[in-house]
């Protein structure tokens, strides 16, 4: 980051850079933002870097110019900043914030991850102007850097276990309102294919809009911690965890076929002491689809070039579906 900093001083040298923000591995982004002041010009001007790869040329920067009264209202607010060293970081390479400032020659500089602690406060008032004159793509970043100060923060950590009785606690502390709404309707539509305790885990196929979510729930009951994790595009929790959660305190269960991968050159000893199986939600158009233990899925050929079933029924239902379909196609 100090490469671009260089850059961009040397190029924009007759300007006074106000503040520095980086955003490294920032939800996967990697965003470089400064305020500089143009004497010349006497304007204020954002400029910013989405960088992606490692080019990058500094004449193409993004430039964002602000009115003097909010460019005279972020110095101020800069100079309120004290430079207390953050005690409380513990900094990793993903989510790490680096904000840099040189106001009145006092170097200030704040690392932290994830969320603006609620030590640098004043931070989320600079940022709040800062990205509210940016383009709106990149608001969202303003409102995961501000989660800690308006308590907000476990909606970004939902892929981490944190306290919630899966069983008893009110769902209106994990879900919003209008997610609730959704949600029911996504439960009594029955969305819910499949849902499946697997030790510690339960594992649920969903259907959305657009194809098929998986909805892994971990739960510890000692310490009455949750995990939730959906393979949907939405961000935060959404309707398929709702639904899945209903039906698990509905005590629904919805197995799933169990398969056996059968290897070309296995021997009998192998096929029999194997217990390996994989999670199956039947088979779609000519192929097999198989839910591997991260919730990803996979759709394979059943048989092989020689006509050999690759895959062998381990459970299924009493119709013997997934069998008869197996049967069917080869
Ligand atoms: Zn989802």
């Amino acid at each position: 980051m100090n490469n671009i900093s260089k850059k961009y001083n040397k190029y924009y040298h007759k300007d006074k850079n106000i503040f520095e923000l980086s955003l490294i591995n920032y939800d996967s982004l990697n965003l470089y933002i400064r305020l500089d002041y143009s004497k010349k010009e006497n304007l204020f001007f954002i400029r910013y870097l989405n960088i992606l790869g490692h080019k990058f040329n500094i004449k193409n920067t993004n430039q964002v110019t602000l009115s003097n009264e909010l460019g005279s209202l972020i110095v101020s607010i800069l100079q309120q900043l004290t430079n207390t060293e953050l005690d409380d970081t513990n900094e990793t390479n993903t989510d790490l914030v680096c904000f840099t400032s040189n106001i009145n020659k006092k170097h200030i500089e704040y690392k932290f991850n994830s969320f603006i602690p609620l030590k640098a406060i004043i931070l989320g008032d600079i940022f709040y102007y800062l990205f509210d004159s940016m383009p709106f793509k990149y608001h969202s970043i303003f409102a995961k850097l501000i989660a800690k100060i308006n308590n907000t923060d476990y909606k970004y950590t939902y892929k981490m276990p944190f306290k919630f009785d899966l069983y008893r606690e009110k769902l209106d502390k994990v879900f919003s309102a209008s997610t609730i709404q959704k949600g029911e309707e996504c439960y009594k539509l029955e969305k819910v294919r499949f849902l499946e305790r697997i030790q510690d885990s339960y594992y649920a196929t969903v259907e959305g809009e657009n194809g098929l979510y998986t909805v892994i729930v971990d739960y510890d009951n000692k310490t009455r911690t949750t995990t939730l994790a959906c393979s949907c595009p939405y961000e935060y929790f959404c309707k398929h965890m709702y639904a899945v959660i209903k039906s698990i305190r509905n005590k629904e269960t919805y197995k799933y076929y169990k398969v056996r991968y059968v290897e070309e050159n296995a021997d009998m000893y192998n096929k029999m002491f194997s217990q390996h199986y994989y999670l199956c939600l039947g088979i779609v158009d000519d192929k097999i689809i198989i839910l591997l233990p991260d919730g990803s899925m996979k759709r394979l050929f059943v048989y092989d070039k020689s006509n050999n079933p690759m895959f062998e029924v381990v459970e299924e239902d009493e119709e013997h579906t997934l069998s008869k379909k197996i049967k069917e196609l080869g």
